[in-house]
């Protein structure tokens, strides 16, 4: 916001006018409740999403004090065996690609518990990790990765450069669409990276997002959403070029960027990057008009999921969630669905156990709930894991239950 109450895009301060999606008021979709705070009263925050015409930078604006967020994050990456073993091979392909050894310096910018430089540090390379949080950042540290609790910018970047402390490979991970000032957080990289040393960073890609209408993943803590033709402009804008690209499949769709300075000229631009400027061109992301039909698909999709809801409640049925991801809870707070559909959701993370969704105050229990009760619908909140999930749960067929699953479009699978 500018003084006079205007917003103003983050990237290139031209005001922003244009909204991509409204969600309307939604509480912080990780603030699960104990039961002796359901008669409390609960922040909401609006989740309007706006798109910059100048730069088609898509986003959210910060509402939410990043302190708040991070300080006291009670996610821990380590959790994920399949996100550890990602890790585990781009730790491989980075020494090979870029000939990584123990006079390099590997630093990541919100390393969270280590759970990717931990690899660097078997292959006895020299890591250096970035994180707020100090909790996760302790953990860190009994792994052996030396870890700097700061928030990342100008400031920290050049206080290492002073130091000697330039990075050959500088990472970030899932951080670049939670940082409030992005140029700041950019300009920073720039300091930062030796000469001649790359950057990589994982972000979920606008692309997907849009194609897939995965409008549940957009919440309060990631303010930024990417193309990568705006990735590319913003990078440019701080002497940084884009050289490679790869499309990934975590988070429902992520692209690796991969960035030099825009003066080292031993890596030439790949065709990959030009294939996927292509791509991004012909799906219309150059044009406002493609961004500006998106909240229409938004509002069709709440309006089928509805309908199927209220179709089997009207037939007398009874309808349990499986999952209390974060993105859930963006769903049902955006569609209203609340304990007059669903009676209770299921989830295998016991620290929601007893507790309640926010805003929609659904109750979570342990997944055996579901053999318990015998419901007619199982509701998947985290699509993404579908199929996992459609496994696992195959034994609702033996009393006739069926899924819906809501993203891209509401689906009953028998
Ligand atoms: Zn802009």
């Amino acid at each position: 916001m500018t003084a006079n109450g205007s917003r103003t895009c983050r990237f290139c301060r031209t005001p922003l006018r244009h909204t991509f999606v409204d969600l309307g008021m939604s509480p912080l979709c990780e603030s699960y409740l104990r039961p002796d705070q359901l008669n409390e009263m609960e922040p909401f925050y609006p989740l309007h999403v706006f798109v910059c015409e100048k730069c088609f930078l898509v986003q959210l604006e910060e509402y939410v004090n990043p302190d708040h967020i991070f300080t006291e994050y009670a996610y821990f990456s380590s959790y994920a065996e399949s996100w550890l073993e990602h890790c585990r091979k781009y730790t491989d392909q980075m020494v090979e690609r870029f000939a990584l050894n123990r006079q390099s310096v590997v630093t990541e910018i919100a390393s969270n518990d280590g759970y990717l430089l931990q690899y660097f540090v078997k292959k006895e390379i020299p890591v250096l990790g970035i994180e707020p949080a100090s909790n996760v950042a302790k953990v860190a540290g009994e792994k052996g990765v030396p870890t700097l609790v700061r928030f990342f910018g100008q400031r920290v970047a050049s206080e290492l450069a002073r130091e000697g402390r330039l990075a050959d490979l500088l990472v970030g991970n899932n951080v670049l669409a939670q940082v409030p000032d992005l140029c700041d957080f950019v300009a920073g990289m720039k300091i930062l990276l030796k000469p001649g040393g790359v950057f990589t960073m994982e972000f979920p890609h606008l692309l997907q997002l849009m194609e897939g209408n995965q409008f549940d993943t957009i919440y309060h803590e990631h303010f930024s959403y990417f193309s990568f033709l705006a990735a590319e402009e913003i990078f440019n804008a701080y002497g940084l070029t884009l050289f490679d690209v790869e499309e990934l499949s975590t988070h429902g769709g992520s692209l690796r960027i991969f960035g030099r300075h825009a003066e080292d000229s031993s890596k030439p631009v790949s065709p990959r990057v030009v294939g996927l400027k292509a791509k991004e061109g012909a799906y219309g992301l150059s044009q406002l008009e493609c961004y500006l039909s998106f909240g229409e698909k938004v509002r069709r999709t709440k309006r089928e999921l509805l309908q199927c809801l209220i179709r089997a409640k009207n037939a007398g049925k009874t309808i349990a969630g499986y999952g209390a991801p974060g993105k859930g809870n963006t769903l049902l707070n955006y569609c209203g669905v609340g304990r007059d559909f669903l009676d209770y959701t299921v989830d295998r993370n016991p620290y929601k156990h007893g507790r309640f969704t926010p805003g929609m105050h659904i109750p979570i229990y342990p997944p055996d709930k579901i053999r318990e009760t015998r419901p007619d619908y199982l509701l998947i909140l985290p699509w993404n894991l579908k199929s996992e999930i459609m496994q696992q749960m195959a034994f609702i067929r033996e009393w006739g239950g069926q899924f819906i699953v809501p993203i891209p479009e509401a689906t009953i699978c028998s």
